[in-house]
């Protein structure tokens, strides 16, 4: 014998349409779609020939990235159409928000003296940069110390 029940049934009345209970909340606001510019991966070869041309340390400190988290930093970003070049990439210690790559993103005025950051409008390859292990260098396949 099933128990009683307790509260009697009621008939189901469905949430009126518009009702403010079934709109989703919004999603928040992106920038921009990152993937649009990091969809190309770096060319393993250019990679391999960066870390090489660096001996695999950060350019700003020096110290090895060896099973260190860091970056092939671009020094003209890729969403202001730089490219994947010896003389346009820099082997960082850190990620964007830490280590020496998390220096340049947050000191960006210095990072640009340094030649660490080149505007849009520049060519990378015309622009001399504070290297830890050549001072100041023309950037490209080699570093060619300025002085
Ligand atoms: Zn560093």
């Amino acid at each position: 014998m099933p128990l009683p029940r307790r509260t009697p049934l009621e008939r189901r009345t469905p949430m009126p349409r518009g009702s403010s209970e079934l709109k989703r909340t919004p999603m928040p606001a992106r920038r921009a779609n990152p993937r649009r510019y990091f969809a190309k991966a770096i060319p393993e070869t250019v990679r391999r020939q960066v870390l090489a041309r660096d001996d695999r340390a950060c350019c700003r400190c020096g110290h090895s990235v060896i099973g260190q988290r860091y970056s092939l930093h671009h020094r003209k970003p890729r969403s202001q159409g730089g490219e994947h070049t010896t003389a346009n990439l820099v082997t960082l210690c850190g990620t964007g928000t830490t280590g020496c790559h998390g220096w340049v993103e947050s000191f960006r005025d210095r990072a640009r003296e340094a030649g660490w950051l080149v505007p849009r409008s520049v060519d990378p390859a015309t622009v001399q940069v504070r290297t830890w292990q050549h001072g100041l260098a023309w950037p490209g396949d080699t570093w060619i110390p300025v002085d």
